[in-house]
């Protein structure tokens, strides 16, 4: 009896940390281990646009080596290496993460074993304190407002605006095709992402402002499906923040009428102008919901 009381602590945990190691996502096998589409996009002057699925990054190929961005997840890490490998020998030198969130910077190990430093927000090295990945290298290099990345004849430049998108967003800038590479914060012609998690609706609004007034005439976003465009004109940060600006006028409007429960909100809400934007039957209830939360708990 003994003996099987400790066989069964045993197999409890066992299958405990195994449960634990599963809530470290994204795994191997991203998504499920499903097989996503990636490409590859040359702008020009050793500037690349690699999507994976609906995730995108940028890479900068230099005569002395390559700068890349968010690594995605170990799958697409692989593909990403595979394809700078046929663009050019010279190794990968920084990674950079955009912010912390896993499903944008897991899979650099790869990276880390050709030598590469990885650069990142300071607030990232916290956050992956408390939840930290075996497919994610912690940041080697990291800046509190502002840090510019040099490499041959590139340079990439990060900008903090403090809270927005969790509290570690870069936005980078390319002085060269004078363009931002902007992860999650903008993503043109569609609705916000489900619930909006971890979106702060006023800093992100406020991020958004400051955003506007930085020199850039392109911006590269980091979704899309493989039919939008790599670049998209400047228009697209503005249009981003009136979204927002609308949607949480519109939910003012029944509020005040004294519609304060969330399932109503999300049935009565309508935002006819962005009938055409990617997601809106399904994700604007999930946007009104989070924006119910703005003014039900003031979040
Ligand atoms: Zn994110």
């Amino acid at each position: 009896m003994k003996n099987l009381l400790l066989k069964s602590i045993v197999v409890v945990g066992i299958l405990f940390s195994s449960m634990t190691m599963a809530a470290n996502r994204p795994t191997q096998e991203p998504m499920g281990g499903q097989e996503f589409g990636h490409s590859v996009k040359n702008i020009g002057n050793g500037l690349y646009v690699f999507r994976w699925w609906v995730y995108r990054n940028i890479f900068l190929v230099t005569d002395e080596g390559v700068i890349v961005t968010d690594p995605l997840n170990p799958k697409a890490a692989e593909l990403l290496q595979t394809e700078i490998r046929k663009i050019t020998d010279k190794p990968v030198k920084y990674v950079v993460y955009s912010h912390n969130h896993h499903d944008h910077i897991s899979g650099g190990n790869i990276f880390k074993d050709e030598g590469a430093k990885f650069i990142a927000h300071q607030n990232v090295l916290k956050e992956l304190g408390d939840h930290p990945s075996p497919v994610i290298p912690l940041p080697d290099i990291t800046f509190e407002d502002s840090y510019t990345v040099k490499l041959g004849d590139r340079e990439l430049e990060l900008k903090y605006f403090g809270p927005n998108h969790g509290d570690s967003m870069a936005v980078m800038r390319l002085p060269k095709e004078n363009a931002l590479f902007i992860v999650d914060i903008v993503t043109p012609r569609r609705v916000a992402f489900r619930t909006m998690p971890d979106f702060w609706p006023d800093e992100w609004i406020r991020s958004l402002k400051e955003i506007e007034q930085l020199d850039f005439d392109y911006v590269i976003s980091a979704h899309g499906p493989a039919n939008e465009p790599a670049m998209e004109p400047a228009s697209v940060v503005a249009e981003q923040r009136i979204y927002l600006e609308d949607l949480i006028a519109a939910v003012k409007v029944e509020w005040d009428k004294g519609v304060h429960s969330p399932d109503k909100l999300r049935q009565t809400v309508k935002l006819p102008k962005y009938k055409e934007w990617r997601a809106y039957d399904a994700w604007l209830p999930m946007n009104i919901e989070r924006i119910w939360a703005y003014y039900h708990m003031a979040w």
